[in-house]
């Protein structure tokens, strides 16, 4: 699929598209990363005059530092939907993307949506109206909650886990912050839950745990990426912030405020 807009890059004097939108070479060094090897880079392409751009080779791997700055967001897309390492490089090193935020309340009203519409199916309610309305709206606001924290849960998993194992890393301080980053922007497969709960049908409950498989490797794919470490190490991050999590889904299960999600690995057999 990459392979349409591989073939309009030039290694030369090639034009680009799009420049305006793609980051200018800052004075700051060394702010960019090669797609390819993750070697530092100063720059993505220079400009020359009358408009001729050429495309930053990368000392290291003797390849384009960013191609993908040529390339249609829509291939970017695919490419990290592939969990290609490439795009995950060129979007988190290379872009100033800035929607994390946004797109990690919003996955929590998605996940948030999903334990609501779990909740109302197990609940048969003969109470008057105004009250199941009012407490419907109340369940809304505590599956957010409950589904914000073990999001938390999952996230102090993970940092824990590669704090303890930092030695083990490169020589350079991990930027845990750019790794937080990473991580909700890798989460966006979470959207997925609420076509999967609005086309409902018998299978809802395997593409659940499709979606949840997933959004699971895209940040172990992230985590890989922003740290440049080894696939264990990455694999043991997420691995122990599902341990955390899980304890968590536990713990609201047996105090009985969350219902046995589909969506959780963890689901408590005797809820
Ligand atoms: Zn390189």
């Amino acid at each position: 699929m990459g392979n349409g807009g591989r073939s309009g890059l030039q290694q030369g004097k090639g034009n680009v598209d799009g420049v305006a939108a793609t980051p200018t070479a800052a004075s700051a060094s060394y702010q960019y990363r090669c797609i390819e090897c993750n070697q530092e880079a100063k720059e993505l392409y220079r400009d020359y005059n009358h408009g001729v751009l050429k495309i930053t080779i990368c000392k290291s791997c003797q390849k384009p530092v960013d191609k993908y700055i040529e390339y249609d967001p829509v291939i970017i897309l695919i490419n990290a939907i592939l969990c290609k390492a490439q795009a995950y490089r060129h979007i988190l090193f290379n872009t100033q993307i800035n929607i994390h935020g946004k797109l990690c309340i919003f996955c929590l009203l998605c996940e948030a949506y999903l334990r609501w519409w779990q909740l109302q199916d197990s609940n048969q309610n003969t109470a008057p109206d105004d009250l199941i309305r009012y407490a419907k709206e109340w369940d809304f606001y505590r599956m957010f909650a409950i589904a914000a924290l073990e999001q938390t849960a999952y996230f102090i998993g993970i940092f824990t886990f590669l704090w303890v194992e930092r030695p083990m890393m490169a020589k350079k301080k991990p930027n845990f912050i750019l790794l937080l980053k990473a991580l909700l922007l890798s989460s966006y497969g979470k959207l997925l839950l609420i076509p999967a709960v609005i086309w409902e049908h018998d299978y809802t409950s395997v593409c659940l745990k499709l979606i949840k498989v997933f959004v699971l490797t895209s940040n172990f794919q992230a985590i890989r990426v922003t740290l440049n470490i080894n696939r264990k190490l990455s694999f043991l991050a997420v691995l122990s912030g599902l341990l955390l999590e899980s304890i968590m889904v536990y713990f609201f299960q047996s105090m009985e405020w969350d219902v046995g999600s589909d969506y959780a690995i963890f689901k408590s057999q005797d809820f």
